[in-house]
């Protein structure tokens, strides 16, 4: 064991010793809890999580911002996010919905025997970081084709939109998306990741590596690092790639906003064409379909209840069904730009034409840009 895991066992073995314990014999609920230290693990992760993101990524936007805005009114609603998700959500949806899916799907926790990988290359059961390389590779590819579903299935866009709707990305804009989405892609990645024989436990810390890349992602961060900075956005997806993907579109260039879908590694942009690297300012973000925008002065849930109507007006007429770019008309339909809904340039295209150092667009101000923007 390196010092540095010998570091987070001992502080797990306080954390389940001196809190989780007592707290779940305190509620009486031991015996359905299960391993304290699985907890305990799950809640320092939790928390160093968002140390990094409050302590380390929050003060970088402060210091060298890629957009300038004079508040940040609307990240408190994505900041309510990341700590619902952090602090309740995911650790509830986890052991009530996923560890039951693994079990019956034969692999999880439960399982005696290797599967997937480990069991057809053995070799794999004792070098656990090697098959988490090659099993986050495969789920990264996984991950760049379902992210690619999101933008061009109408009902998915729908939810997907919401994601994209805010005009202050930052390094609380990863969790903020429908939780209906959230649930059909965890479904899907679980999938892929039993298939392989993945088990939870084994790569709960990995996987806060791959969760803080996405976070730093969306960080309002524009850090000028030369030839490294080029390197390292070749190798790991970074804010000024993604913030690429969040743009509005540009009305002078309207299917360059369909880029950089990849989440963790970049290189499936590169190999299938999708990827954009540019020097040019950056460009405000979100999405200047009106009914998507209005998303920005809503709380959490109107938030959740507006987006799974619009994703039920896509999803129960043939129009949500039709692959395409698309805005939301009355009764949440699905208006395809082929179908001569075209985004016009209008008297509100100078909100979408702004460069770093920007002003954030006024509310409601995007309701006369174009529409279909993502
Ligand atoms: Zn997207
Ligand atoms: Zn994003």
């Amino acid at each position: 064991m390196t010092p540095l895991t010998e570091l987070w066992q001992a502080a797990i073995t306080w954390l389940a010793t001196h809190a989780v314990t007592p707290t779940v014999h305190w509620l009486d609920i031991a015996q359905a809890a299960g391993d304290p230290r699985e907890i305990a693990e799950a809640v320092l992760i939790a928390g160093l999580q968002l140390f990094l993101i409050a302590g380390v990524m929050r003060p970088l936007e402060s210091l060298f911002p890629a957009e300038r805005w004079s508040d940040r009114r609307l990240t408190t609603v994505d900041r309510n996010y990341t700590l619902l998700m952090l602090l309740g959500l995911f650790p509830l949806f986890s052991f009530l919905v996923l560890m039951p899916f693994a079990s019956m799907l034969g692999g999880g926790p439960a399982a005696e025997e290797a599967t997937g990988l480990k069991h057809w290359v053995p070799w794999f059961a004792d070098h656990p970081v090697a098959l988490f390389l090659v099993y986050y590779v495969v789920y990264d590819l996984v991950y760049y084709w379902m992210h690619r579903a999101q933008h061009v299935i109408p009902w998915w866009w729908a939810m997907h939109s919401m994601h994209h709707s805010q005009r202050q990305m930052s390094c609380w804009s990863n969790d903020r998306s429908h939780y209906l989405d959230g649930m059909l892609q965890s479904f899907i990645l679980a999938t892929v990741g039993l298939a392989m024989g993945v088990e939870p436990s084994e790569f709960a810390l990995l996987g806060l590596l791959s969760e803080l890349v996405q976070n730093f992602s969306h960080a309002n961060v524009r850090l000028r690092l030369g030839w490294l900075g080029r390197v390292g956005e070749r190798v790991l997806v970074g804010p000024l790639f993604h913030r690429h993907h969040h743009m509005l579109r540009d009305p002078e260039r309207p299917t360059r906003h369909n880029c950089n879908f990849g989440q963790v590694l970049p290189w499936w942009d590169m190999l299938f064409g999708t990827a954009l690297y540019t020097d040019e300012p950056v460009r405000p973000t979100g999405v200047s379909d009106p009914e998507v925008d209005a998303d920005n002065e809503r709380g959490l849930v109107a938030m959740q209840w507006h987006t799974l109507k619009r994703f039920w007006g896509a999803f129960r007429r043939r129009e949500g069904w039709r692959l395409g770019d698309v805005s939301f008309g009355p009764g949440y339909r699905p208006i395809h730009d082929d179908d001569g809904a075209q985004p016009q340039p209008a008297a509100g295209a100078a909100a979408v034409t702004g460069t770093a150092g920007a002003a954030p667009t006024a509310p409601g101000s995007a309701a006369s840009a174009p529409r279909t923007s993502r």
